[in-house]
């Protein structure tokens, strides 16, 4: 697990962006009418941007306000909260967790305190009992100092295993496991009538997907999933919404072709009797070779080993499985 860790540690710092706003309200946006989005930057964690990478969305109900995400922290937390006091004078009602990665629910807190019900897929109650989680906790508080004030690891009111309904006013909500894809607990949430997705980490415009977890197999499902909805807006975890059609597709069959070239390499390499080592330094230019668009995305280089080290493992157990 130590090594696990470490690969989590090197997780680079490329800045892509590089504008950091004071407070969470200032990258408000507006998706449609009653739905809102606030966005981090496009990085990894530093004291520098407070821990703000990822985004979280919320949507306005007559009865009350649904919240997606909760940010790195207690304090982006706590700015979300007064950001969406600032739109609506509705209370928060529910707080929904896409995954239990850190960027998505040290926020949590502050939901709870203002008496939103926080709700995660069941994985959360595993993730905040292990060890490496606390590790982790550790090293993230190393980096973000006094921007961790106020932040505990803790788990949900509700954890779900497949999914639920949220009726509030005049708006169904579904809160659901689709696949396990980027961890073991995503869900994503989709609003029927108005046909929006909000897809935690599964697509992302621009931006490399992170296949940490292993479950790049079952993450193709994933994005079956997204195209069989057909949604009209999908808002990722991070980076921009996707707010066309057309855009979705492109980027869900990008992520697709990128996880199947991945996929693919390793599995191809490993049947020539190539070890982790050989892999990790090899994969970047494999890809390249297949596709030299690959160059251009951003993180390409540092976020691609990551991923073929823990690919390597799911396929090594799959060639196990088959008999090999
Ligand atoms: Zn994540």
């Amino acid at each position: 697990m130590g090594k696990v860790i470490s690969f989590f540690l090197i997780l680079i710092t490329t800045a892509f962006g590089g504008d950091y706003p004071e407070h969470v309200s200032k990258t408000l946006k507006k998706i449609e009418k009653d739905i809102y989005g606030v966005f981090g930057v496009y990085e990894q964690v530093s004291y520098k941007n407070r821990g703000f990478i990822s985004n979280a969305y919320f949507v306005i109900t007559d009865e009350g306000v649904v919240v997606i995400d909760a940010l790195s922290t207690y304090k982006l937390g706590k700015e979300l909260v007064e950001t969406i006091k600032k739109v609506s004078s509705k209370p928060i009602k529910f707080a929904v967790i896409t995954h239990y990665h850190t960027d998505h629910f040290y926020g949590v807190g502050a939901f709870k305190e203002v008496g939103a019900v926080a709700i995660a897929h069941e994985w959360a109650d595993e993730y905040v009992s292990k060890e490496s989680s606390w590790n982790f906790y550790e090293a993230r508080k190393k980096i973000l100092k006094d921007h961790m004030d106020g932040t505990k690891m803790e788990s949900t009111h509700i954890t779900i295993d497949s999914g639920l309904k949220i009726n509030l006013g005049k708006e169904t909500i579904v809160v659901r496991q689709f696949c396990k894809g980027h961890t073991a607990g995503d869900i994503m949430v989709w609003i029927p009538e108005k046909k929006v997705l909000f897809g935690g980490d599964i697509v992302f415009d621009g931006r490399l997907p992170f296949l940490g977890s292993g479950f790049s197999k079952s993450w193709l499902k994933c994005l079956d999933k997204i195209l069989e909805l057909k949604p009209k807006y999908l808002l990722p975890g991070h980076g921009k919404p996707m707010l066309t059609e057309k855009r979705i597709l492109d980027r869900v069959r990008w992520t697709r072709k990128y996880i199947s070239d991945l996929r693919n390499t390793i599995r191809k390499m490993i049947e020539e009797g190539r070890d982790l080592d050989y892999i990790r330094d090899n994969i970047n230019t494999a890809l390249i070779e297949i596709d030299p668009m690959y160059a251009q995305v951003p993180v390409f280089f540092d976020v691609n080993p990551v991923n073929a080290y823990y690919v390597y493992f799911e396929i090594e157990n799959e060639l196990i499985e088959e008999g090999q």
